[in-house]
């Protein structure tokens, strides 16, 4: 019996992991060969580390040391919780759920922000330059953070990679990186100069994503920031206070009318809908207030007071009018 068990363990030796063989045990070898004056010395004075070496797993690193051994050094992984992470998850399109309607999303969803496992880091330290608002013509979907050109850019939450493009593929975005999280959120860096991650990498809140920059339709040096949900983008300001560097809430409820360039943090739940429900009215060339007024059923004066602007204010074709 006890040669079968012998033979058994033999035969198992070769699947013990690499992973025995750390420094402890050849501390404890050195323990038998080493001079009795020397053994002390080695015990108290753990060897010392030489190199790091990469292995497949980035957050997994081989530490050599001087004594010719090595042991594996555990940076922590990102916490991704994996159910229903990589629904609608598209690595070449920069917006992911362009076919799903905001109507048809909850009203209420629900997301865990901070926990035990999960923690926040601000992308760039400093104020809000441009806020999520109708900007000129267009809707500016994030929130813009001034920085110089080549600053560090960092993962505000623990993800993967969904999208890695550079400024000739990304139209106004520039240089772009999008991180999916594992709450379904997905954040917007964009203007990098240069991009360290690309799809399908995983990343750790606080981790280097790449350099910002002025790439893309930027009139200088900034980071372009946008928190989205089911590609749909809403006020990164509900979820971060950029002046404090600080998230607001370990917890976000979005509701449905926050899904609008209208609704914005600070605004009153009825104030939001209000904003949402709004409706725009491109001016055509011919156009006067009145004449818009009367197609929507409303009044100059409303009109006027919507758009901050007097009734003897001149419109022009192209301009957007909130007329409702
Ligand atoms: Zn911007």
């Amino acid at each position: 019996m006890q040669r079968y068990f012998l033979i058994l363990t033999l035969l198992m030796l070769p699947l013990l992991p690499l992973r025995a063989q750390n420094n402890v045990n050849a501390v404890k070898n050195a323990e038998v060969t080493a001079e009795p004056d020397t053994v002390e010395t080695q015990l108290l004075t753990p060897a010392e580390a030489i190199d790091t070496l990469d292995t497949e797993d980035k957050y997994m690193k081989i530490v050599l040391y001087e004594n010719f051994t090595w042991s594996y050094f555990d940076l922590g992984h990102p916490s991704i919780d994996t159910a229903g992470f990589y629904e609608g998850w598209d690595p070449e399109k920069i917006h992911a759920f362009k076919d799903v309607p905001v109507d048809s999303l909850p009203a209420k969803i629900d997301l865990r922000l901070l926990d035990s496992t999960h923690s926040f880091c601000v992308p760039v330290p400093g104020s809000v330059r441009s806020s999520f608002r109708f900007r000129g013509r267009r809707p500016h979907k994030g929130v813009d953070l001034p920085l110089h050109t080549g600053d560090t850019v960092r993962a505000a939450f623990d993800g993967v990679v969904r999208y890695s493009g550079k400024g000739r593929e990304t139209g106004g975005y520039g240089g772009l990186v999008i991180i999916r999280h594992d709450n379904g959120l997905e954040t917007y860096y964009a203007h990098l100069s240069k991009r360290f991650v690309f799809s399908g990498d995983m990343i750790k809140s606080g981790e280097a994503l790449g350099l910002g920059g002025s790439t893309g339709r930027s009139t200088g040096p900034h980071l372009h920031f946008e928190t989205r949900y089911m590609g749909k983008a809403f006020d990164p300001e509900r979820v971060v206070d950029f002046r404090h560097g600080t998230i607001r809430d370990s917890l976000i409820t979005l509701k449905r009318h926050y899904f609008n360039v209208y609704s914005h943090y600070g605004m009153t739940d009825e104030e939001s809908k209000a904003a949402s429900g709004r409706i725009i009215y491109v001016v055509r060339k011919g156009d006067n207030l009145g004449r818009i007024a009367a197609k929507y059923g409303t009044t100059v004066s409303a009109i006027c007071k919507l758009n901050k602007i007097s009734s003897k204010s001149l419109i022009r074709p192209g301009q957007r009018l909130i007329v409702r």
